[in-house]
């Protein structure tokens, strides 16, 4: 936090020992989030430890919905407006590379070590407390505010939030995003989908592979164009950049390993710049000469997997990018309160990842901004992380950001 050097008003004076009293709270809520396993699909426990969390510090309506998310709110205005987290996240890979155990959210030079400390624990303990002092601070009262908690976000980004937005009542207004941005405003990413294409061929004994047609070889150009068109991709963004192509997988079917395989399929992550949809992907890929060529078959992958509440709610693995104007008041909102909290010019944010904004904005077109503790180098990787010292200005940005927001209409 900025030290007292200038003129504050009431608000800022107020959050400052708000969130002074309410750091050790908060970092202990954050330690027992890491300290509970909670990959996609299997996050009950951190389910049921947030809602605990949130009935001792006064929220109302505290409640598990159908897909297994956390919600949770404050007031009860006719204007909503929500803060949202992930609450799963992603494996450890290989345990022997960390520094500290991952699940025990060891506490050494100020910062805490675990997977899910940057994303999206950090930023949910900092939403759970910081929203919560609005109780003391004061609620607007035009607003209802909800926090939630959700689930399936690394499995299959903005799922939950197709769920709240189709299925419930729920229609905030504006979305914030408690994202690893390092204390920066986020107000666009670029958005992503999952394809899979596949080439065919004719098995037949190894020992005579000219008999048969290798449906590997007929693959391999296929895989050689992405990564040529990975490299020619023609629309940019000036502030999402290009979209992106990586082959993340392959895989082939022959009816052993000494004959010629009739099947191959490589997975794509195509990430998606503003200006690319779907359906000119799709007709990119198609049109290569080297697909065409080698009757290669392209498809959106679908995803549907139950969660943990056993609720299957089918979508198609295409997640639009996404940007909430500059000059809108969401993100100028966000831009004042962060340059209040952090006693500076804050830095916009330019993520890498994939959020649920991808569906708040990109599918809703709700006004969504990005703000939260941690550095999203960290995320998904070993030694995951997140510096304490960045909890109490993220939770005063989610405490002043609706009184922030009021004045901007
Ligand atoms: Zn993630």
């Amino acid at each position: 936090m900025r030290q007292q050097t200038q003129a504050r008003t009431g608000l800022e004076k107020d959050i400052l020992t708000l969130v002074t009293e309410a750091a050790p709270a908060c970092i202990e809520f954050l330690r027992d989030l890491v300290t509970i396993p909670s990959p996609s699909r299997a996050e009950r426990l951190a389910c049921e430890r947030v809602l605990r969390e949130m009935e001792q510090l006064g929220y109302e309506d505290v409640h598990l919905d159908g897909m297994g998310n956390v919600l949770g709110r404050l007031g009860s205005g006719p204007r909503t407006l929500a803060f949202d987290a992930h609450v799963d996240t992603v494996g450890i890979s290989n345990p022997t590379q960390w520094k500290f155990d991952p699940f025990r959210g060891v506490i050494s030079g100020g910062v805490l070590y675990g997977r899910g400390a940057s994303d999206q624990k950090g930023g949910l303990a900092a939403i759970v407390h910081g929203v919560a002092l609005l109780q003391q601070l004061g609620i607007p009262e035009e607003f209802t505010i909800w926090v939630t908690a959700t689930v399936n976000g690394e499995d299959c980004v903005g799922l939950s939030w197709q769920y709240l937005l189709n299925e419930t009542d729920l229609r905030p207004e504006l979305v914030v995003i408690a994202m690893a941005s390092h204390l920066g405003v986020c107000h666009g990413q670029r958005g992503r989908t999952e394809l899979e294409l596949r080439t065919l061929g004719v098995a037949t004994h190894g020992s005579q592979p000219d008999r048969g047609a290798n449906a590997i070889y007929s693959m391999v150009p296929v895989v050689q164009a992405l990564q040529r068109l990975h490299g020619n991709l023609e629309v940019e963004h000036p502030r999402l950049g290009k979209g992106s192509i990586a082959v993340t997988g392959i895989s082939s079917r022959s009816p052993s390993l000494t004959a010629i395989p009739d099947e191959c399929t490589i997975h794509v992550d195509r990430r998606l710049t503003l200006g690319e949809t779907l359906e000119a992907v799709l007709e990119q890929l198609e049109n290569l000469p080297e697909v065409q060529a080698n009757d290669a078959s392209v498809r959106v992958l679908e995803y549907n997997e139950p969660s943990w509440r056993g609720l299957t709610y089918p979508t198609t693995k295409s997640f639009p990018a996404w940007e909430t104007p500059l000059e809108t008041p969401a993100v100028q909102a966000a831009l004042i309160t962060a340059r209040q909290v952090l006693g500076r010019e804050p830095r916009i944010h330019r993520s890498n990842f994939s959020s649920n904004g991808c569906t708040t904005a990109g599918m809703f077109d709700i006004p969504t901004v990005g703000f939260g503790p941690a550095d999203e180098v960290h995320s998904h990787s070993v030694n995951d992380q997140i510096p304490l010292v960045q909890l109490q200005p993220a939770m005063a940005f989610y405490a002043l950001l609706p009184h922030v927001y009021r004045e901007q209409g």
